[in-house]
Formats: structure tokens, C-alpha cells, sequence
């Protein structure tokens, strides 16, 4: 007989299983379905292990400029077996932290490969045996895996996605990163830290093509600083695998084809939602570009389903996932949450230096016709920064001229992942440049480069 939930949720991703998490809470009888591992890419192939790969790589990277801090570490060296396994060994214990909070939800885990067989009905499949589980909701939160690219197979050898890439069989001495999205420059920048000679190829006239444009141009500069060869407006066009290594045939922004020699690739050049045998079709429902259609309130066309996450529309970031599962479980409980802002969903890159943003890029607020007020603060005018030997970088802000909202900030250096949420907050709140410049930012901290970036927007800067 089929096991019957008020709420069945497909995939433990950082939406599925937080979503689950809040349908339980809201007293709803809770499934769970995953083919992998609880947490989803986020704990176990994503956010996580990389911050992890990162963090080794900063310590590194401090440990080679001791002596500019007046300390003296000689003899460094990096082991990259270990460095993984640090890596794997954090995405393990967040791993086993969901399997413990499923527990305490009393949400029911379901193993196996999920599909949809009709409206309210879900087949869970595994070692050949398959069992049929029956709710009112579904809530579809299936992810997204790596694109291939069409001409070169990932073998996980020579050629990696972000999978290979966090567990590499040996440390690359000459890599091409292909893409220069957040997932590639992660890579690219770990590698480049822990001693590889590194590329990175970016169809698109700059990298985080995403971001705004001072952001890309500051850390294409800092980057390449760091030894790193960066080719913009540029394209893979072959690769030829070998024994000891790949060929690739890249053609430059003059459209000039160049061969290079590497030792491995990281295919960086985005994701594919998990719409594959999940049923969609069958029940009709709309899709666009591969990606599931929802509501703000994360409906999709068929009454009874749902869907969040990497699996919907961008941005693909983990606390997208995560918000929009508490949204889908408060409405099928039949509460009144917020529907989804994206306007107002920040977005961290780790490498080195970090970026962070939110909001409307400077080109794209005047593309949507405002008149903009923008404020550039450079972290060489901020003391912490400079106590802390962490001068570059900036905050950049941008403003509606006619009534001082807040519509975007960015920012470029250390910690900034840190400190963007100050704007999110300030954005979710609607604020203006006055609450922003009547705010009080604590001293010494890098945060008070924010608040000097809007005093520049207004000519009030005090630092610069
Ligand atoms: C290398 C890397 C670094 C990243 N770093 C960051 C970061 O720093 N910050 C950030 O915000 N985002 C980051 N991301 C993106 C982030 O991982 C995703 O946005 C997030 O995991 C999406 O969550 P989700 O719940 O939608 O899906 P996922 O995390 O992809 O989880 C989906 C789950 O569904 C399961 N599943 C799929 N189909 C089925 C089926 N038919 N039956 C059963 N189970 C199924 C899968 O096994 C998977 O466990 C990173 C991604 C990568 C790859």
C-alpha cells in the first residue's frame, strides 16, 4: 500500500531539505526522496567542500607572505591529499548534520530515485525494487549537474567537472579553466593559490561576466597580479586528450586560433536542471529552457506541485534554494509567506579577492531607465584594511538619483562575502541613502568602506 505524507519533497538539496524541515515544523506529515547524499551539490559537491579546498588555499597563500606580517614560516609546502580530505571530511559531518535534523523533524528519508506517476503520486526506485509514496503536495527540488561542453567529454582524468576538480587524483601544474562564472574562478583561484600555473578562457568580453563591470575589471587585474593568464572574448575550440596531458585550441578575442598545452581542464561553463525522468511531461508541466516555470510562490502550472531551487530560474545559489523551500512549505500550510524577490538575493564568489554583490549592476539600473547616484569607496582609505595588509579591493554602490533607493551594491576584497548582507538587509528594507549615511558602522572594520561608499555617492566620502 502506498505510504501517504502531507508533503512529499524530491530532492535534499539546501531547498529540498530545508523545505521539508519547515513543512514538518508547520506540522505536516514529511517525506524526503534522494538518490545521493542528504544536503544535495550544496553540502556534499558544492558550496561547501569548495569553501573548505579555499580556506586551506588562504592559509597557504598567509603562510607564504609571513615574513610580510614580520613572521618567519619556512619550509611550506601543501599537500593536496590531505587538503581534500580536510574538504570531503566537512562535507561528511554536514552531511550527517541533515541526516540528524530529518530525524529530529521526524521527516521520513525515502533512498532511491524519485519520479512523478501522477498528480499527488511519486515512485521511489531503488536496487530494482519500487515503492509508490501518495501526499497532496510535491515539491520538486531535483538540482542541477555540470554542462558538458559538446566536443570534450569530462573523464574525470584530464578533463573535470567541478566533482573531479574538488577531489583530484593529483595536484594539476598546468591548468585551463574553462569559464569564469563563480564555479570556475573558485577553482581557478584555489589552484592558482596552492602553486598550479593556471588559465582561464571566458566567451564573454570579461570575467564574472554577471557582475558589475569595475568588479570584473579590479579582479582581472588582481588575478592576473597573482600569475594567473586570463583570456576574455576568447573560446575553447578543441581538446585533445593525451597520455601525459590535453591540448587545447583556443580561439582569442582577435579570433586568432592559439594551441596551449595543459595538464587538466575544469569544464566550467554552467548547469543543467534535473528535469530528466522525473514525470514533467507526463503531467504537463511548463518548462523554459530546461528549467522548471514557477510562481513567486514557487507553483508550477500543475495544481499540487511545486518546485525551488536550481531546478527554477535563476540565481542558482544555495540560499535562493533554501528561501524558496520555506516559501513553497509556508503556502501549501496554507500561510501567507513574502513571494521570492530575486531582486534582493545577494551573491558571493570566494575567491581571492572575494566578491559580493546585490541588486542592479550600475549598466544595468540605467538600462532599466534610472537615473543613478554611484559611490566608489577603495579599501586603501579604510584603516582595518590596511592593519589587516588587505588593501584591495572596494565598495561601489548604486542609487536611484530621484528618490535615493538603494538599488545595488558591490564590493571586491577580504571578507566582503561577509559584509554584503548589510546591504541585503537595507535593500529588503527598501532603504535609502539617508538611513544608510545615519547608520553607525563599528571601528575599525572594513564595513565602514560601505558606509563611505555611500557618502561618495553624495560627494560626502571623509576618507578619500
Ligand atoms: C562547485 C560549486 C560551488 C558552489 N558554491 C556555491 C556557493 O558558494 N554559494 C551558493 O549559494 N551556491 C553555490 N553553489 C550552487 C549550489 O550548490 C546550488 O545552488 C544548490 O545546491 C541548489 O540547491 P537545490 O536544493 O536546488 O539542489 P541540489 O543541491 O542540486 O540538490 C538536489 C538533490 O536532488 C537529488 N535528486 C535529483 N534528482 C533526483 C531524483 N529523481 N530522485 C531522487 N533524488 C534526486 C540530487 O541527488 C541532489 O541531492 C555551488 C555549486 C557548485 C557546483
Amino acid at each position: 500500500m502506498a505510504e501517504n505524507y502531507d508533503v512529499i519533497v524530491l530532492g535534499s538539496g539546501p531547498g529540498g531539505y530545508v523545505a521539508a524541515i519547515r513543512a514538518a515544523q508547520l506540522g505536516l506529515k514529511t517525506a524526503i526522496v534522494e538518490r545521493e547524499n542528504l544536503g544535495g551539490i550544496c553540502l556534499n559537491w558544492g558550496c561547501i567542500p569548495t569553501k573548505a579546498l579555499l580556506r586551506s588555499a588562504e592559509i597557504f597563500h598567509y603562510m607564504q607572505h609571513a615574513k610580510d606580517y614580520g613572521l618567519a614560516a619556512e619550509k611550506i609546502s601543501a599537500d593536496i591529499e590531505a587538503v581534500v580530505k580536510r574538504s570531503r571530511g566537512v562535507a561528511k559531518q554536514l552531511n550527517q548534520g541533515v541526516t540528524h535534523l530529518m530525524k529530529k523533524n521526524k521527516i521520513t528519508v525515502h533512498m532511491g530515485d524519485g519520479k512523478l506517476v501522477a498528480k499527488g503520486k511519486l515512485s521511489v526506485t531503488k536496487d530494482g525494487k519500487t515503492e509508490e509514496l501518495t501526499a497532496k503536495n510535491i515539491i520538486v527540488a531535483t538540482g542541477a549537474r555540470a554542462r558538458d561542453l559538446p566536443f570534450a567529454k569530462t573523464d574525470g582524468n584530464r578533463v573535470w567537472t567541478y566533482r573531479h576538480a574538488m577531489t583530484p587524483p593529483k595536484m594539476p601544474t598546468k591548468l585551463l579553466v574553462i569559464g569564469s562564472g563563480a564555479i570556475g574562478i573558485e577553482f581557478a583561484s584555489f589552484y592558482n593559490d596552492m602553486g598550479a600555473d593556471v588559465t582561464v578562457v571566458e566567451m564573454m568580453d570579461r570575467i564574472v561576466p554577471v557582475e558589475d563591470k569595475d568588479v570584473s575589471a579590479f579582479l582581472e587585474k588582481a588575478l592576473k597580479k597573482q600569475g594567473m593568464t586570463i583570456m576574455t572574448g576568447a573560446g575553447v575550440e578543441k581538446l585533445e586528450v593525451g597520455a601525459n596531458g590535453v591540448k587545447a585550441a583556443i580561439k582569442d578575442k582577435g579570433g586568432k586560433v592559439v594551441s596551449g598545452d595543459y595538464s587538466h581542464v575544469i569544464v566550467a561553463i554552467g548547469i543543467v536542471p534535473n528535469t530528466e525522468n522525473i514525470g514533467l511531461e507526463e503531467l504537463g508541466i511548463k518548462t523554459e529552457r530546461g528549467h522548471i516555470v514557477t510562481d513567486p510562490m514557487c507553483r508550477t502550472s500543475v495544481d499540487g506541485i511545486w518546485a525551488i531551487g536550481d531546478v527554477t530560474a535563476p540565481p542558482w545559489l544555495a540560499h535562493k534554494a533554501s528561501h524558496e523551500g520555506v516559501i513553497a512549505a509556508e503556502a501549501i500550510a496554507g500561510k501567507h509567506p513574502h513571494p521570492m524577490d530575486v531582486r534582493n538575493i545577494p551573491g558571493c564568489t570566494y575567491c581571492h579577492p572575494q566578491i559580493a554583490s546585490v541588486g542592479l549592476t550600475e549598466a544595468k539600473a540605467k538600462e532599466a531607465g534610472y537615473d543613478v547616484k554611484v559611490g566608489m569607496f577603495p579599501f586603501i582609505g579604510n584603516g582595518k584594511a590596511i592593519a589587516l595588509g588587505e588593501s584591495e579591493g572596494f565598495t561601489k554602490t548604486v542609487f536611484d538619483a530621484k528618490t535615493g533607493e538603494l538599488l545595488g551594491a558591490h564590493m571586491v576584497g577580504a571578507e566582503v562575502t561577509e559584509m554584503i548582507q548589510g546591504f541585503t538587509v537595507g535593500k529588503t528594507l527598501e532603504t535609502t541613502e539617508a538611513e544608510l549615511m545615519h547608520t553607525v558602522f563599528p571601528h575599525p572594520t572594513i564595513s565602514e568602506s560601505m558606509h563611505e561608499s555611500v557618502l561618495a555617492a553624495y560627494g560626502r566620502a571623509l576618507h578619500i
